[in-house]
């Protein structure tokens, strides 16, 4: 890139750049590609608060490795695996002394990418600016474990916080289940085993996604959901009604199925408005808008993906390919979460590039496919490594088990062809007996 360093000075050419004192420069692993990018970019202009000059790097969700320590950097080794915590406050305020930067008092704890002032992830590298943003990943992977920091984070922290409401024969709602609405989903069973999740969303797809994800009925978004919780609660409606969408009628339909002293939680930026009098929302059911989660929550993050109780849909786009990812994400083909991967030195399984680069040993994928299990060079010189990069085992199974055509996943967003991700952020789907072109 080009850049300028100072006034009255020629440009340099940088590729990269130098961290300065107490900042790090971290390789980007993965940059997930969130819905608040599309109502950014939707923006007729910058949205209240957001004092950052065009242009500026999207991309809020990262995880990567460190490359670089900037002078006085301590406590991290270039090549560690790092998520990225999104939002960047001051540190100082006592907010950020409790890890909530979410809530920096200072700077709004608005982070790269999102308008803070500095650049995001959809990049090669990314500057962070304290080492106090990163945390060890461990055994996770950069490229599946960006989501985390994100849609995992906002919807364990909007879980999180209405914990205390989800005890035995409770239930909660999920309106709007794409990438925050599916974690959102898994948060509620991983901290309340005992609540009903009802998942609410406009896309069967998504419905059926949700369901695998852990939600215990599925329902399409209008006034026959509204009917179906209330039957299902009694009349009583919902503990906990979460509206990952935020448009007029997803609040409206959360305060006719939130309940007496539930907690109604705003998580969708839609834009849309929540008509509050004496009974409606139910009384004492409280309303919130949690944004983001904190520090210490997002390590409580990394830890249930360590251990497996989470997982996540993944579709992989090179960054030469990112715009078709948000235009998926925008006309709702994205199943899960897009992820962006911005190095060429691999290429995890599901990556769009791939296709029509390599072909299934099997012959099953010819014609522009790849199967997820085939070892070989790829067209641009790189080696094919990494997670589920085993050889095709051949064995005779269904061609929709060696993976997933990438012709299918440009047809049809749902990708069950992820199945063989890892072991930890695993998708969800079980592709037998399903064929990519008819799923
Ligand atoms: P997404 O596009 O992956 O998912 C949105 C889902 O809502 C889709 O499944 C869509 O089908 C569904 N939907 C749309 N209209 C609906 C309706 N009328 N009824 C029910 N479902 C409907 O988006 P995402 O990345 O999961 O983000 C969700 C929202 O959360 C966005 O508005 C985003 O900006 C916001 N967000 C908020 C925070 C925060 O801190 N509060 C953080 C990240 C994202
Ligand atoms: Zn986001």
């Amino acid at each position: 890139m080009l850049q300028l360093v100072g006034w009255q000075q020629p440009p340099e050419l940088r590729e990269v750049p130098e961290p300065g004192p107490g900042q790090v420069l971290v390789k980007v692993g993965g940059a997930g590609a969130c819905h608040s990018d599309l109502h950014i970019m939707e923006a007729p202009g910058p949205p209240p608060g957001f004092a950052t000059q065009l242009p500026f790097t999207l991309g809020h969700e990262n995880a990567g490795w460190v490359e670089r320590l900037g002078p006085g950097v301590t406590g991290f080794e270039p090549k560690d695996p790092v998520m990225v915590y999104g939002p960047w406050g001051c540190g100082i305020c006592a907010n950020c002394r409790e890890g909530r930067e979410n809530y920096c008092q200072k700077i709004s704890g608005q982070g790269g990418g999102l308008g803070g002032g500095y650049d995001g992830g959809m990049a090669e590298y990314l500057l962070v600016p304290a080492a106090r943003f990163l945390i060890p990943l461990g055994i996770l992977d950069p490229r599946q474990a960006a989501p985390l920091s994100d849609a995992g984070l906002t919807g364990y922290h909007a879980v999180k916080r209405s914990a205390h409401l989800l005890g035995a024969g409770s239930t909660a709602v999920v309106i709007g289940v794409g990438g925050l609405g599916q974690m959102a989903i898994q948060m509620v069973r991983a901290l309340s085993a005992a609540t009903t999740v009802v998942a609410v969303d406009t896309d069967p797809g998504k419905l059926e996604t949700a369901k695998r994800m852990g939600a215990d009925e599925a329902l399409l978004s209008g006034e026959e959901a509204v009917t179906r919780i209330k039957d299902m609660t009694g009349q009583q409606g919902a503990q906990l009604v979460l509206d990952m969408v935020g448009i007029d009628p997803t609040l409206r339909m959360a305060a006719q199925v939130a309940r007496m002293l539930g907690h109604l939680t705003i998580v969708g930026l839609g834009g849309g408005a929540l008509p509050v009098n004496f009974s409606s929302p139910p009384h004492e059911c409280s309303v919130a808008s949690p944004y983001w989660g904190s520090l210490p929550e997002l390590m409580e993050v990394i830890t249930l993906a360590q251990q497996q109780k989470i997982k996540m849909l993944l579709e992989y786009f090179p960054l030469e390919h990112a715009n078709e990812a948000y235009q998926l994400l925008h006309d709702g083909k994205i199943q899960g979460r897009a992820v962006i991967t911005p190095t060429n030195e691999y290429r995890p399984q599901g990556d769009r590039a791939g296709a029509g680069r390599r072909n299934c040993r099997r012959k099953r994928h010819e014609g522009g496919g790849r199967c997820d299990r085939w070892t070989g060079p790829v067209a641009d010189g790189t080696a094919s490594g990494g997670p589920g990069s085993g050889a095709c085992d051949g064995d005779g199974r269904q061609a929709d088990e060696c993976g997933l055509s990438v012709l299918a996943m440009t047809e049809n967003a749902f990708r069950p062809v992820a199945a063989a991700l890892r072991p930890y952020l695993i998708v969800a789907a079980d592709v037998r007996g399903r064929s990519p072109r008819r799923g």
